[in-house]
């Protein structure tokens, strides 16, 4: 796989013409979404109206939220109808998941979306949501069979109808491009998506949007004192690892305002301390960090910040081998700390000590970075929230908060000082965990915290939503891509020192 997918290829219209019968035959699907109590003269101003509302008493009778039918048409056009109560973000756009869900189970090209009798602030969110339902259901991600046909028809046009005021959807649209990047990535298969290729394609999509790229090798790195990441690279069979910088420029700027890190584990075998099978299957998945920072990053370019962005993608393997790092290796990182290794499965703490400490040295005004880091972080919030850790606590609060206003849920997690006391070590530094394993999200999240300065703000987030069976929010695949649009609004809340 060397080429590049269109990762937007819903198209979103707006239509301020009334409702018509005709503006109905000309669409495979339709949505109607009502006020909770719709009264008998809503349906009025609907045409075939008669026939919705039998089809609305009679979804009461049955009791479900969600009525499906036929329009009495010649195109068969089938229906959805729902009613909206207001809901969280979160609870929002698993509604919308479903319902779009609903819609597309006959495949139609062109499904309408009408939110007659909703108020205006309603009718915002209700349309954003299902937006964003639809653009990450409309996506496919990788598939390799070899009937093409077989292959389901993919909604090509959402049409809102009776779309006055115009409602804004450019976030909505920048955020799910990003989304699907950091999906299609991460479900490429470890043998499409090796250093090289991963490597080739970021900077391939980079390109279309301007963005310019570096990428450090293992010599460079080298020369640079990364040991911490090169002991995990020093396994693989090929020289290809490295960490690719990515630069979006705004204005003529050297320094970056924000970077953004990922944790790009191509394939995750757990190193000399090998993972047992069912650890390790899905192990292809542990690039997703990375993946998240070069789908904000394209989201951020998408929405024109004005601010300048770095996003450094931390890529190699960690492989079992003869030359693969050891416990009790001791390894020196770029900004000189040394690191007593314990455990080689801790890869992703190493491969970050160092791609932290390199953004790091052009001074951003904020760093965030994203891992699939820790099965703690699993084990104490599930796969439904990821975690977040800061050295700013009114960060971590904000985060928080553009969580629950983003419906990518985050808890966050203690960063005391003592902490460290875990992390003694009598021959290093710092050591990379602690046998016990007790808090390990904690205390990785410390470890991050030697290879950043003090004086840069920092958030850390240990992606523990990165998979959920049956999707997540909005998003209909296992993969959640999470992150993007959590990352979008905090920084348009723009209370970031940006
Ligand atoms: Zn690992």
């Amino acid at each position: 796989m060397d080429q590049l997918p269109n990762f937007q290829d819903l198209k979103v219209s707006q239509s301020s013409q009334a409702f018509s019968r005709q503006t109905m035959g000309s669409l495979d699907h339709l949505l109607i979404v009502l006020p909770e109590k719709p009264h008998a003269r809503l349906f009025r101003k609907l045409p075939q109206g008669t026939q919705l509302e039998r089809m609305f008493k009679r979804s009461k009778i049955v009791g479900s939220g969600v009525v499906t039918s036929r329009l009495n048409n010649q195109r068969d056009t089938g229906i959805v109808l729902s009613t909206y109560t207001e809901k969280s973000t979160f609870q929002r756009l698993t509604w919308a998941r479903k319902l779009v869900a609903e819609c597309l189970k006959n495949s139609p090209g062109t499904l309408g979306i009408s939110t007659i009798g909703l108020n205006e602030e309603e009718r915002q969110r209700v349309i954003v949501a299902i937006v964003a339902a639809a653009e990450a259901a409309a996506f496919k991600l990788p598939e390799f069979k070899s009937a093409e046909k077989s292959r389901s028809r993919s909604l090509k046009q959402l049409k809102i109808l009776s779309a006055q005021p115009r409602i804004d959807l450019n976030e909505v649209n920048a955020t799910s491009l990003g989304n699907n990047v950091a999906r299609w990535f991460t479900a490429l298969p470890p043998n499409e998506l090796n250093a090289k290729t991963y490597r080739h394609m970021a900077e391939q999509l980079a390109k279309k949007y301007g963005i310019r790229s570096e990428f450090f090798d293992e010599h460079k790195l080298k020369k640079l004192g990364a040991g911490a990441f090169l002991a995990v690279s020093q396994g693989n069979p090929s020289r290809d690892a490295g960490i690719l910088r990515l630069s979006y420029r705004p204005k003529k700027q050297a320094k970056p305002d924000l970077a953004l890190v990922g944790k790009g584990i191509l394939f995750d075998t757990g190193g000399t301390n090998l993972k047992p099978f069912k650890s390790m299957l899905d192990m292809h998945k542990d690039m997703q960090g990375s993946a998240v920072a070069l789908g904000t990053l394209i989201a951020l370019s998408k929405l024109q910040v004005t601010y300048a962005v770095d996003a450094w993608l931390a890529i190699t393997e960690n492989r079992i081998s003869g030359t693969a790092y050891k416990s009790q290796d001791v390894v020196r990182a770029v900004n000189g700390m040394t690191i007593q290794v314990i455990h080689t499965d801790a890869e992703g703490r190493m491969v970050l000590a160092d791609t932290l400490a390199l953004a790091a040295r052009e001074k951003p005004g904020l760093i965030i970075d994203y891992a699939t880091l820790t099965g703690s972080c699993v084990v104490a919030l599930t796969e439904r929230y990821s975690g977040a850790f800061s050295n700013r606590e009114e960060l971590a609060a904000q985060v928080t908060l553009s969580g629950t206003e983003s419906g990518e849920r985050i808890w966050s997690f203690p960063m005391d000082e003592d902490y460290d006391e875990d992390l003694l070590s009598s021959v290093a530094d710092v050591k990379q965990c602690s046998a016990t394993g007790y808090g390990d999200h904690i205390l990785a999240a410390r470890f991050l915290s030697k290879f950043v300065p003090d004086s840069i703000p920092w958030v850390h987030l240990d992606l523990s939503a990165g998979q959920h069976k049956g999707g997540l929010a909005h998003i209909p695949s296992d993969l959640t891509g999470f992150g993007v649009r959590l990352t979008v609004d905090l920084l348009r809340r723009n209370q970031v020192g940006l």
